[in-house]
């Protein structure tokens, strides 16, 4: 078996990185105290059609393969994080019109949001609901002419900007997802300031207030909601975080051997301490393990293969669980410096932890890679 990039995704690779170095890196940190990821970055991300560049050529996109796809993510999400919580999410929209939507949905949404003329919210979390989401509250009713939709999202990624929401409404215990646009009247949006990590990503309360919209708003069937569009959607979006998460362990393994390169105690450079060593170890084991089950998953996602959710779960869960400690140890190698503003591993330190927390919490992954894991056993013949 061979792990090898092919030439085009090595090209690809090469220009993320360079834009990502280039247009990111040097002002991540001022995006993260300004808490808002600025429109100039968004423009240069929608000219290159890296917002959402899993949507295929026909419809204007880079239909990138799941492989390329995660290098972007990679690199974005090394740079920064917020940034990187923008494709996730634009990435999630995109892929549940593409998947669930009508051919009108398609012609009317993808183009734009491949160019980056419409910016995507993904919103499912309430106040009230978040791992529970199949019990969400927000309500939707038929007329005759459309739907009414009448509740409160909350910690919607880039829902203070976004154009086009994708809501998840119930009746009668049955979950529906709508295309709900900001001018739509009831809409409204309350910027969630002070978050612990990702602080540039335009968080946002999303209020809806009898909400009317129209019936071929309504994405897939009515009742798919959760079990079909969410899932799906959500499948991409651990797909995102896991590779996220790998560029931040990345962030954090390079910022660590330049200090410990650089810096001296008791006469020697910090990187010929042995306890200095073995974290560095750690870091570059953890790093590349974790980059190593996102491949894995990618490639079965490229080739269609049954497990690829399942194994998609173990990767986002890896990865976003190995990076909180990677990015601990990188503070820890800064000593002093790590928590402060002069370094970007307090940066690191707090987006690393938001990843354990989103696209279903890490005790939410266990519980379904378990039970992944027994269904297998039931499966097996007995020995
Ligand atoms: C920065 C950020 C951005 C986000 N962006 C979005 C977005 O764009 N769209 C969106 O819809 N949501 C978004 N979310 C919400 C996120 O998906 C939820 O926070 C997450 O699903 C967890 O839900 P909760 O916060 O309600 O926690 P809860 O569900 O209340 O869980 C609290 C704790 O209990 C644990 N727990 C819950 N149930 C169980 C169980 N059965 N067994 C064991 N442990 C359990 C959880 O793992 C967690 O540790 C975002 C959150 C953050 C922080």
């Amino acid at each position: 078996m061979k792990i090898e990039l092919t030439s085009q995704q090595q090209a690809a690779q090469v220009e993320f990185k360079t834009f990502a170095n280039t247009a990111l890196f040097p002002f991540a940190d001022q995006f993260d105290r300004d808490e808002c990821v600025p429109n100039s970055v968004i423009a240069q991300l929608a000219g290159r059609k890296y917002l959402s560049a899993i949507i295929p050529e026909e419809f204007g996109g880079l239909g990138t393969d799941m492989i390329t796809y995660g290098l972007l993510t990679e690199e974005i999400g090394r740079a920064c994080s917020s940034t990187r919580s923008l494709l996730t999410v634009q990435g999630m929209v995109s892929y549940a019109i593409l998947r669930w939507g009508k051919p009108q949905h398609k012609q009317t949404w993808l183009p734009r949001l491949a160019d980056g003329r419409t910016l995507a919210a993904f919103a499912l979390t309430e106040p009230n609901i978040g791992s529970d989401a199949k019990h969400i509250e927000t309500m939707v009713e038929a007329q005759a002419d459309g739907y009414v939709i009448t509740g409160r999202k909350k910690w919607i990624t880039f829902g203070q900007v976004a154009d086009l929401f994708l809501v998840f409404a119930q009746d009668q215990g049955k979950a529906s997802a709508f295309l709900v646009e900001r001018n739509t009247p009831g809409l409204t949006t309350i910027p969630m300031k002070g978050l612990l990590g990702t602080r540039a990503s335009l968080v946002a309360e999303v209020h809806l207030d009898h909400c009317v919209v129209p019936k071929e708003n309504l994405i897939g069937g009515l009742g798919l909601g959760f079990s079909t569009i969410a899932l799906s959607a959500l499948d991409l979006g651990r797909y995102s975080v896991a590779w996220g998460s790998v560029g931040i362990g990345q962030a954090c393994l390079e910022a660590s051997l330049k200090y410990a390169s650089e810096r001296q105690q008791f006469g020697e450079r910090l990187k010929q301490h042995q306890l200095i060593q073995e974290m560095i170890a750690n870091m570059v084991v953890q790093v590349k393990a974790a980059r190593l089950l996102c491949y894995h998953a990618g490639y079965l996602k490229d080739i269609g293969d049954m497990n690829a959710t399942a194994e998609t779960l173990i990767a986002k869960y890896f990865a976003s669980g190995m990076v909180p400690r990677v990015a601990s140890d990188a503070v820890q190698i800064h000593g002093g410096n790590g928590c402060g503003s002069d370094y970007p591993v307090q940066r690191y330190l707090r987006d690393a932890k938001v990843m354990e927390i989103i696209e279903g919490s890490n005790q939410m992954q266990q519980v379904m890679i378990s039970r992944n894991a027994f269904a297998d056993y039931a499966g097996q013949p007995a020995a």
